[in-house]
């Protein structure tokens, strides 16, 4: 899982020697790793910052491998923003190889409550990739807020003369964040206490968010994060998921889809295909709130299908 990149030397050059855009003049420059980041932080920084992130949208940050374009980026970045705990492994390569001595980098897991940490020893080579914990916790609101009140702290450390601006638009946020959360419970509010099997382990805080039955560790049709299923295993999910009853099976589109439909289809439940990087690459995500409007609308449609054929 771990990619390392190699540039060229000339290559990254050229690419250092390049200007800085004019549309960024004057604002404070952002990086971040993920489209949901970069959309927090656009929300919190407003008109005072410009935003770019790295792992392009629809595909899947724990894979991303990056491009030499991405260390002109990180040159040229004032504040780096990042999930951490491993989930971009490949993110340490290009801030290294952009060595950039002013860039601030900030991790923003700080303050969530993390699931699945493993209590093994860790071994990569048995697609252990999520080492200090599950990372993918974008989907659980809660967290959304969290993440953007990190953010915040981290603009304030880098330009500290907007403060108050940034204090502001994070409150505007949390408001709004707040009455879109009570509106995603109450449309999934029928679906409570039911099953959903994902493919990968990155819907464990979602079902806790909204009550979806959430086994510890989390049922997935993957053995282990990052670990393609074998027949057999495949074989002993669908035995399993008829047995729990799952309603739903959730995979994403960087995810070899057949696979989960093909458990779908053993189990008899249907099969539901949404990426957690829609935003950019999906026209109806354009920030964190549009993100969780479509995850949850999608899911809930998928529910009702669900306990339509079954009823
Ligand atoms: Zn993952």
């Amino acid at each position: 899982m771990l990619k390392k990149i190699k540039f060229a030397p000339l290559l990254l050059a050229a690419l250092l020697c390049a200007a800085v855009p004019g549309a960024w003049a004057g604002r404070l420059r952002v990086l971040a790793t993920t489209d949901y980041i970069a959309a927090l932080a656009k929300a919190v920084g407003g008109d005072k910052v410009s935003v770019d992130y790295l792992s392009p949208a629809g595909f899947d940050a724990d894979g991303y491998s990056p491009r030499p374009q991405d260390i002109f980026k990180v040159h040229q970045a004032q504040l780096f923003l990042m999930i951490g705990l491993n989930l971009e492994d490949w993110a340490r390569d290009v801030v290294d190889a952009a060595n950039n001595p002013h860039l601030i980098k900030a991790q923003i897991y700080h303050g969530i409550k993390l699931l699945d940490k493993p209590t093994g020893p860790i071994n990569y080579s048995f697609g252990d990739i999520h080492p200090y914990g599950n990372p993918h916790f974008q989907t659980d609101p809660e967290d959304g807020g969290i993440m953007a009140k990190n953010i915040y702290k981290a603009l304030v450390y880098a330009d500290p003369s907007n403060q108050a601006y940034y204090a502001k638009n994070l409150a505007d946020f949390e408001a709004r964040l707040t009455k879109a959360e009570a509106r995603w419970k109450a449309e999934l509010a029928p679906y409570k206490g039911e099953a959903i099997l994902p493919y990968h382990e990155s819907w464990h805080y979602f079902a806790e968010a909204f009550g979806f039955v959430d086994p510890n560790p989390p049922f997935t049709i993957e053995e282990k994060p990052g670990f393609v299923p074998s027949p057999r295993r495949i074989e002993d999910v669908i035995q399993d998921g008829k047995a729990a009853h799952v309603k739903l099976v959730i995979t994403e589109p960087y995810y070899d889809v057949s696979i989960g439909q093909a458990v779908a289809k053993g189990i008899g439940a249907p099969c539901v295909v949404i990426s957690l990087y829609g935003i950019g690459a999906n026209p109806k995500e354009t920030g964190y709130i549009s993100m969780m409007n479509y995850i949850v609308g999608k899911v809930a449609r998928a529910l009702k299908e669900s306990a339509a054929h079954a009823g």
